[in-house]
């Protein structure tokens, strides 16, 4: 009998994790590696983010905080849900955790009890089901494919849903696939939760503000607001003000809901660092503009990479309009080998031979429940990007 709690054995540990931590170790062996894996923005945090929370540190804002957050912080939240999406929350309807990730793990704690399920459209970001699972959950992993521009129909949506469904997670745009629902798409999906008053709606927003093409974000509860009293809106500061390594998520949501979260993260990290907090607040009040820039930059990559993949022998790659991820398919690839004899019979085959070939890391389809594709994340410079397509192409040419 293993000493580890049978939960672990249900789950794995995260992909996307795992790989950052992979290419740090292979260069720090000193092999060149491109990381195209981790979803990591590489422009640094603004300066007046960082100058507020050294301000902080310096008035002596380093000691526990509310559970939840500050007032401050989650008025900052508050405001912006209002100013950016026409949600009205109070401050007791805001929590704020360490990262997305903490939030959507504590709501799933929360309300998840043996055989719930939770609808998942695939591809999903790998640690939706791991988290579902852990709480003894069942995922209901919705398969939402390239020709459906990678976005779940509400047909599907319909027909899954049962009477054990507790939530449907909904990430617009999308981690792995950079898809993004129109408010139309999403109006349509709303009409069917409608019809299911005991199915609430966890919206994972963190992508919001990068979007290309002049695609308008919208999110469920205001799309639909007869849904507003069942949707947990959740967001974050990581992606779109590069600041991953701060650890700030948020949710506003009812008040039932979020006192229920929060109980849960008063018995673990009990709030996010004071520090943090403080850098919430200016991040969310302060200039903006920076944002737009990084935006035009990231198109410019998106566009870059999107031609590059297509020109290449056994990979298509569709044109996103948000995220900064592409998530090629490898088909063209299965049933060929690598020069040393590797056999590719999936997409864990494809990015296992390419980071041992060519030095160039990329995530698996399959940890994000759709083969074969494979996830890039274009969060890195021009330099970087314009030699790992290099070696992409190099080693899919290599293939016999
Ligand atoms: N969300 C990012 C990714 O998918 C960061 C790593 C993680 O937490 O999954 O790469």
């Amino acid at each position: 009998m293993s000493f580890i709690a049978d939960a672990l054995g249900r789950i794995q540990p995260s992909p996307t994790v795992a790989l950052t931590g992979k290419v740090n170790e292979l260069k720090a062996a000193g092999r060149d590696i491109i990381g195209l894996g981790a979803g990591e923005p590489d422009f640094d945090t603004p300066d007046h983010i960082k100058a507020a929370a050294i301000e902080a540190i310096n008035r002596g804002e380093t000691k526990y905080t509310a559970v939840s957050g500050t007032v401050a912080a989650r008025q900052a939240i508050a405001d912006k849900f209002k100013r950016e999406n026409g949600l009205e929350y109070t401050v007791d309807q805001i929590t704020i955790g360490c990262g997305g990730k903490q939030v959507l793990y504590n709501a799933i704690m929360a309300t998840i009890n043996e055989g719930d399920e939770v609808i998942i459209p695939a591809p999903y970001w790998v640690s939706y089901p791991d988290i579902v699972l852990l709480a003894g959950g069942t995922p209901v992993v919705v398969s939402a494919g390239i020709n459906s521009g990678f976005k779940m129909t509400p047909e599907d949506l319909e027909a899954a849903i049962t009477p054990k469904t507790k939530w449907l997670i909904f990430n617009s745009p999308s981690n792995p696939t950079g898809a993004a629902y129109t408010t139309d798409e999403i109006r349509a999906l709303a009409d069917v939760l409608v019809k299911h008053p005991h199915v609430w709606v966890m919206t994972d927003d963190i992508y919001e503000h990068l979007v290309y093409d002049g695609f308008e974000f919208s999110t469920m509860a205001q799309v639909a607001p007869e849904l507003f009293d069942r949707t947990l809106t959740v967001n974050g500061l990581a992606k779109a003000y590069s600041m991953t390594g701060w650890r700030v998520g948020y949710a506003g949501g009812p008040k039932e809901i979020i006192a229920a979260i929060n109980k849960v993260q008063s018995q673990s990290t009990t709030h996010t660092s004071s520090i943090s907090q403080a850098a919430t607040v200016e991040a969310l009040n302060g200039p903006q503009d920076f944002m737009k820039e990084w935006v035009e930059t990231f198109r410019g990559r998106r566009d870059y990479v999107v031609k590059e993949l297509n020109n290449i022998p056994g990979l298509s790659c569709p044109t996103p309009v948000g995220a900064f991820y592409v998530y090629p398919s490898c088909a063209g690839a299965i049933g060929k080998k690598t020069p040393s004899g590797m056999e590719i019979n999936n997409d864990t085959d494809f990015v296992t031979g390419l980071l041992e070939d060519e030095g160039v890391a990329v995530v698996q389809g399959v940890a994000f429940g759709l083969e074969p594709h494979f996830r890039v994340s274009y969060a890195t410079s021009t330099e970087n990007l314009e030699n790992a397509m290099g070696r992409i192409r190099r080693f899919c040419e290599s293939l016999v």
